[in-house]
């Protein structure tokens, strides 16, 4: 019976997510939710952005009060940098990004930006602050152009082509007879995983968050495109505070921290090089994955 209603609160869930200026995060949540909704406390002001700085300190967080999740997690992302979240499926890594938007509030510790916790003021200019490129990007049944501008309210045709430009994908609108005007989607021109991204980017350049969440913003893709994506969002985390979640562990190699989440907490952490000497969780994840490549390059070299 419960799977029953899933739609429905599917539904409700992406009509609130959509009225709260967060289509972006549609698809990168089950948007399945049993908890009482966030609201405002009474009065709250505007998140003040300063830096960017982002603060996770003691978490706890669970989605049913007997299976926690996040059993005290203590994570300092320094504005401007880029630290990666990496561990096993299921271990709490978008759950993070769930609370960091403000989805859910955490049960004990806090989460805080620039010094002010995320629960005191308005969900509005929090989720304002906060870019996300999901996994898999929904794209609206509407224009191309209409799917860019959608990351900025009232931005015009040079901004949507200026940012369509940085996340390389104007060449591409502008080979098609239509341009920007072309339709996407079921009835639309049909994108590829790379071009949806490349979207997808577009549309956070254009919202321009000092805060960027990347969650498995390129697992979907081959590796050639995701090479080439990789670029991309590279020029987009500069300057920004960014989260960058992954399985693929080829694609947290340059940032500046990697942090390993175990069992509700921070596990191991440190750069690529300081957690592959430290021959633990992160190594032997390293180890397994590279194993996985030469074998997925030897099958290649054998066609
Ligand atoms: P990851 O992103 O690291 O793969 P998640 O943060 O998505 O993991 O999920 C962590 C755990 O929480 C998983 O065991 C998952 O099944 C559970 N979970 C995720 N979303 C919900 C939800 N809406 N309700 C109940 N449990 C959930
Ligand atoms: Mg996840």
């Amino acid at each position: 019976l419960a799977q029953l209603f899933r739609p429905l609160d599917l539904l409700g869930m992406v009509y609130r997510t959509i009225r709260q200026g967060a289509i972006d995060m549609a698809s990168m949540f089950d948007l399945i939710d049993t908890r009482a909704e966030v609201v405002d406390t009474p009065g709250a002001p505007p998140l003040a952005i300063t830096r960017g700085a982002v603060r996770f300190e003691g978490v706890r967080f669970g989605y049913d009060p007997d299976r926690a999740i996040l059993k005290g997690l203590d994570l300092d992302i320094p504005a401007g940098s880029t630290v990666a979240v990496v561990g096993a499926s299921g271990a709490g890594k978008s759950t993070l990004a769930r609370l960091l938007y403000r989805f859910y509030d955490v049960d004990a510790g806090r989460i805080t930006i620039d010094g002010q916790d995320i629960r005191a003021v308005t969900q509005g200019s929090l989720r304002a602050a906060i870019g996300i490129v999901p996994q898999d990007t929904v794209l609206f049944n509407d224009t191309i152009g209409y799917n860019i501008a959608y990351g900025r309210e009232g931005a015009g045709d040079t901004d949507v082509r200026r940012a369509a430009e940085s996340a390389a994908i104007a060449g591409f609108i502008e080979r098609q007879p239509e341009g920007y005007a072309t339709r996407v989607g079921e009835r639309g021109l049909k994108l590829s995983g790379g071009e949806k991204q490349r979207v997808a980017i577009a549309r956070t350049l254009l919202k321009n968050p000092p805060v960027l969440i990347l969650d498995e913003a390129t697992s979907a893709l081959d590796s050639r495109t995701e090479a080439d994506i990789l670029d991309t969002l590279e020029a987009v985390e500069r300057g920004r505070t960014t989260i960058v979640i992954a399985h693929r562990l080829s694609t947290v190699v340059g940032a500046d921290r990697i942090v390993v989440l175990d069992d509700g907490r921070v596990a191991e952490s440190g750069t690529h090089a300081e957690l592959l000497r430290r021959g633990g969780l992160y190594a032997a994840m390293w180890n397994r994955q590279a194993a996985e490549r030469a074998r997925g390059d030897e099958a290649v070299a054998a066609e």
